[in-house]
């Protein structure tokens, strides 16, 4: 895992993206996670540290706690970006704080908890134990990060229990899987129509740099997106909608690649491939009118 500090005190721990695999044989975490890279994130500051996400595994989130108490954390604040099972695996070392989730979340993981940790619900490996959120709150929590004011917010994007993290001092966005480049990863493709509204909503925030949690690991080292990321996003799910993208993921996103909003990643184009089908599926069934 590299470790980036794209801002003061914000902190990204990244994975994958490298033709790297931690097993033989399929399974999710080199399949979908480190094929495509993730990275998870934290906000430290004096003796407190926001944790947002915690990674693929307990011994990989065990290691963010150790690099966060090397640097003086001692409160540990976790908050879930959404119930996927990448970005709640490493959950178990931090089951003596806090972990913060919306309604939905804790609804999904609890719905999938047994088949999450018998390894029933996506394979091996299973995720034992899953540790639940504690503290639940619903559209806009403000915390107090050490004098910086620091919202989560539920946005209904990519699933329907997204929680961004908003630095409004910053104009710093962490967005979870509500944004990803290349494309959005579609898992409710009924839901579709929402999200674009909702996206609408996430750039009303005026964030200029942005980091997901799957994205290029030297953009995100840098210092992330910016809100053409949003914008490249919408017009990914509005081609979805109509039905118009290239089956070819470059020639879809040609143009925002061209602006720079999006770096091409060929691991995606497979990405792309079920994300038609997934669309044309649900048009059929008359979701998408
Ligand atoms: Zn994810």
């Amino acid at each position: 895992m590299r470790i980036h500090e794209p801002f003061p005190g914000v902190l990204a721990f990244y994975e994958g993206r490298d033709g790297s695999r931690h097993a033989e044989g399929p399974n999710w975490v080199d399949d979908g996670a480190l094929s495509l890279g993730i990275a998870s994130y934290a906000v430290i500051k004096g003796d407190q540290a926001l944790v947002y996400d915690c990674h693929l595994s307990p011994d990989r989130a065990r290691f963010i706690r150790d690099t966060l108490a090397a640097r003086g954390a001692k409160r540990f604040t976790v908050i879930l970006s959404h119930w996927h099972i990448d970005h709640v695996a490493g959950t178990e070392p931090f089951a003596d704080c806090e972990i913060i989730a919306n309604p939905r979340t804790l609804a999904h993981l609890t719905r999938e908890k047994a088949a999450l940790e018998t390894g029933t619900y996506a394979g091996q490996p299973a995720i034992s134990p899953l540790i639940l959120p504690n503290r639940i709150f619903d559209d806009r929590l403000v915390l107090d990060l050490g004098g910086e004011v620091v919202e989560l917010l539920t946005f209904d994007i990519h699933s329907d229990d997204g929680t961004v993290v908003w630095l409004p001092k910053r104009r710093l966005l962490l967005a979870g899987d509500t944004l990803e480049d290349c494309v959005t990863w579609v898992s409710e493709p009924e839901a579709l129509p929402r999200h674009l509204p909702e996206l609408a909503r996430l750039a009303g925030l005026g964030a200029t740099a942005i980091l997901p949690n799957h994205g290029a690991e030297e953009v995100i080292a840098k210092g992330g997106y910016g809100p053409g990321l949003i914008s490249a996003t919408s017009a990914y799910v509005t081609g979805l909608i109509a039905g118009t993208l290239s089956p070819d993921l470059a020639t879809a996103i040609a143009e925002p690649v061209k602006a720079g909003d999006l770096r091409f990643f060929a691991a995606y184009q497979d990405v792309h491939a079920r994300n038609l089908a997934k669309a044309a599926e649900a048009k059929a069934a008359g979701h998408l009118t």
